[in-house]
């Protein structure tokens, strides 16, 4: 008999990847199976990214390297945020890991213990909730609702805090909600966050640059007054359709980033290097495939917001960003694990319940479009037909 260790069963999961694996067991099974559920871009890596990777394996670049991120790549992830949000950020500040999730990870684990408080959004990305819980710390939700946009409230936030709280999490523009928060709310956040200055900031800023009907992407970065407090998460998974690559990267305040680079030494040594030689040629090469990309998710997004509201029972808001529509289902007398189900048992169609992301997501199922308009069309249909 084994003796796994207890916090062992504090962590949660990820739901779209069990999703993902129950949809492609159907679809081995010959059914025909629309997959919405999980949160990837259906394109390609464009091609000069993928050139980039072959030829550093091919230049013999396969061996370790700085734990923090070779230092081109880093240089130009500090340019990347220069240009585009005209902020200076120090490329020893910059930490590249494999994806999003390793800077949630190391930025929990470094403020997480019991009688700690982290803030979280929920309905949120769910490996903040179980992130937090696993780290011993108290979880505490910040309530994103459809009425505002899905975007938090800065005094509902600010009200919370404790002397406890040791970390706030955002996430903006949102998954699973495409909630996109204004910088008047923003604003608001960081003014107030001047009375709380225990209290650290993670802002994920993972969907950057999928914003529509011209809104502009807000970054934390652009507060001075928060810098020395603030990790800021960004990477190339969605940007650069390169989820599989196992890239991201953050930038850390002064007095973190050692910590930061420890835990990289611990954990994974560092990023593979050809990878990151795909990294740099993604910032640093012509970005014509990006606005393509956006440019397809918004056309899918305006038709699969009209829709979804016209399936009976539903009510989908606007989606500001990322590439996921969340429509209220409440109507439809069906609880969201039930609709996920049914959907994909009877028609299948792959989403995912709101509960996947937090209590908050009760009565919503979050539908990824990062897929073809006709899947999408059909996807509607079939839904509406099992209704
Ligand atoms: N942050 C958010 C809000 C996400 O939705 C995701 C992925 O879905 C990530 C981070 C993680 O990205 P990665 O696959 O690069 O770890």
């Amino acid at each position: 008999m084994l003796h796994p260790a207890a916090s062992l069963t504090r962590l949660g999961t990820e739901s779209a990847f069990e999703v993902l694996a129950r949809a492609q067991r159907l679809a081995a099974e010959g059914k025909d199976i629309i997959n919405l559920g999980i949160g990837q871009p259906d394109f390609r890596t464009p091609d000069h990214i993928v050139e980039a990777g072959i030829k550093a394996l091919r230049d013999g670049h396969h061996g370790y390297t700085p734990a923090n991120g070779i230092p081109a790549l880093r240089q130009a992830v500090a340019a990347d945020l220069h240009s585009r949000h005209g902020v200076e950020v120090s490329p020893d500040h910059v930490v590249v890991v494999p994806g999003g999730k390793p800077t949630m990870f190391f930025a929990v684990l470094m403020f997480g213990e019991p009688g700690a408080e982290i803030m979280y959004p929920n309905p949120g990305f769910p490996i903040y909730e179980s992130v937090i819980k696993y780290s011993g710390a108290t979880p505490i939700p910040i309530a994103l609702e459809e009425a505002n946009g899905f975007a938090f409230n800065a005094e509902a936030l600010l009200a919370q805090i404790t002397p406890r709280t040791r970390l706030i999490i955002i996430n903006s523009p949102a998954n699973p909600t495409g909630g996109v928060t204004p910088k008047a709310e923003i604003d608001r956040l960081v003014a107030g966050l001047m009375d709380h200055p225990h209290v650290a900031i993670l802002s994920d800023e993972i969907y950057s640059q999928m914003l529509y009907d011209g809104r502009e992407h807000v970054s934390l970065l652009q507060y001075p007054e928060i810098r020395d407090r603030l990790i800021m998460l960004d990477g190339w998974s969605k940007t650069y359709a390169m989820t599989g690559w196992r890239l991201g990267y953050a930038v850390w305040p002064q007095q973190l980033v050692d910590h930061a680079i420890r835990l990289c030494i611990n954990d994974h040594s560092c990023v593979n290097a050809a990878t990151q030689h795909a990294g740099i040629a993604a910032l640093t090469g012509p970005q014509d495939a990006v606005h393509e990309m956006v440019a397809a998710f918004d056309e899918r997004r305006r038709i699969i917001v009209s829709e979804l509201n016209q399936i009976p029972g539903f009510r989908c808001a606007d989606a500001a960003g990322a590439f996921y529509a969340f429509p209220n289902i409440e109507r439809t007398g069906l609880t969201a694990r039930e609709a996920q189900d049914r959907f994909l048992s009877e028609v299948g169609v792959a989403t995912v319940a709101g509960t996947s992301f937090g209590a908050w997501g009760e009565g919503y199922l979050r539908f990824s479009y990062a897929s073809s308009i006709d899947n999408i069309r059909e996807a509607i249909r079939r839904i509406k037909g099992c209704l």
